[in-house]
């Protein structure tokens, strides 16, 4: 009967931000495949772990278009704080989790089915004792204090802004105002990390759902990266589920995903602008599925290379495709130690991936490849 409660509510939660199951490495840790929709392996915790994921319920008084908890489809069920903090601590015993990522739909209101999931982790923390990951969910439209509760027991809290404007999220539902119950909520967060609350946030966007432009999210990106303390933002691609308000619609392109997490590593990582960005995008402000947006940012600013990597500066040298953080450091250490670089096997040293980074550089004794030459 539990098992199929954290099955039913495992699988209800594995849209949400990271997650993957990976059966191989489930054999290798022994762990038994019934347990596949609610153990995941996860990369998106500072150091990967596996995480045990579910929400607390899946009824939800919401309507939004793309969920099948604003349904009346599926088992509805729902996960007794005893119930999560238990599963959990038996699963962790046996060795077979690490971590736990907890959200919920809203079952009667945001406060209280967000004491329910503050009571699981206060379990966990208080009478279990437990000391590892935890990743809650904030949800639309909770109270301030609340939050501040959530994050006395959690490492991360998360909220999904879903759409990149109010506009775009009145296509997706009726129930939610996207001022009040989501971007209010982003800011208490980053206020509950203001007063010391030692979590990290993030945020996920749905992709294709409500004809948002790759701008629209890179913009609404930006402006969330440089108004709070959000460390990250994640995409999941928009799929239609049957019984649900969109089930007709076309599912997005996979793809769209990692061209949008490439262009969020440039503005976090980086360093990139916005305005830079918008030279990888074409005329309908969207990125190409097939190209890397760093690429096609280089190639659209012949003006900027190539570069000499003897007297480029760092910000310049990692705006050169092939050319990452860790290359860059490289670089650096054997510039200050008096390196000249004068082939590009010295830079391969250095981790540069030539066949990309070649069409960007200038060095002495190389023909220099024609950015036009690349691809
Ligand atoms: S708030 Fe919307 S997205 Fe979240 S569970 Fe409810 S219906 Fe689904």
């Amino acid at each position: 009967m539990l098992l199929q409660k954290l099955q039913a509510l495992g699988t209800a939660a594995s849209w949400d931000s990271c997650g993957g199951v990976k059966q191989k490495s489930f054999r290798k840790a022994g762990i038994p495949l019934e347990y596949s929709s609610f153990v995941h392996d996860c990369a998106s915790t500072s150091e990967k772990c596996r995480l045990m994921k579910v929400l607390q319920s899946n009824k939800c008084i919401h309507d939004c278009k793309y969920c099948v908890n604003s349904t009346s489809k599926g088992q509805k069920e729902e996960l007794e704080p005893k119930e999560v903090a238990e599963s959990f601590s038996l699963l962790q015993r046996k060795g077979f989790v690490e971590g736990l990522f907890l959200s919920s739909a809203v079952t009667k209101d945001a406060d209280s089915t967000a004491e329910r999931m503050i009571e699981s982790a206060r379990i966990l923390r208080q009478e279990m004792h437990f000391h590892g990951y935890i990743h809650l969910k904030v949800l639309p439209g909770m109270a301030k204090e609340s939050i501040f509760e959530m994050a006395k027991y959690a490492d991360r809290l998360s909220l999904n802004i879903e759409a990149p404007s109010a506009q775009h999220f009145s296509e997706l539902g009726s129930t939610k105002d996207y001022y009040n119950d989501l971007e209010k909520r982003l800011k208490w967060i980053d206020e509950a990390r203001h007063r010391g609350a030692r979590i990290s946030f993030t945020t996920q966007f749905i992709l294709g759902a409500a004809e948002e432009s790759d701008l629209d999210v890179l913009s609404k990106m930006d402006s969330l990266y440089g108004e709070t303390s959000l460390w990250r933002s994640y995409f999941s691609a928009f799929s239609p589920v049957k019984g649900t308000a969109l089930e007709e619609k076309k599912p997005e392109n996979e793809a769209r995903e990692h061209r949008l997490y490439q262009s969020d590593w440039l503005l976090r990582i980086y360093g990139f602008e916005l305005k830079e960005l918008r030279l990888a995008l074409n005329e309908q402000n969207r990125l190409s599925l097939h190209e890397d947006p760093k690429v096609a940012i280089a190639v659209n600013s012949p003006d900027k290379f190539p570069l000499d990597p003897n007297s480029a500066k760092k910000e310049e040298l990692l705006r050169v495709p092939g050319i990452g953080p860790k290359a860059l450091e490289k670089i650096e250490i054997a510039r200050s130690g008096g390196k000249q670089f004068k082939e590009f096997m010295d830079l391969k040293k250095c981790g540069v991936i030539i066949r990309r980074a070649a069409p960007f550089l200038q060095l002495e004794r190389e023909r220099q490849a024609r950015i036009a030459e690349f691809g």
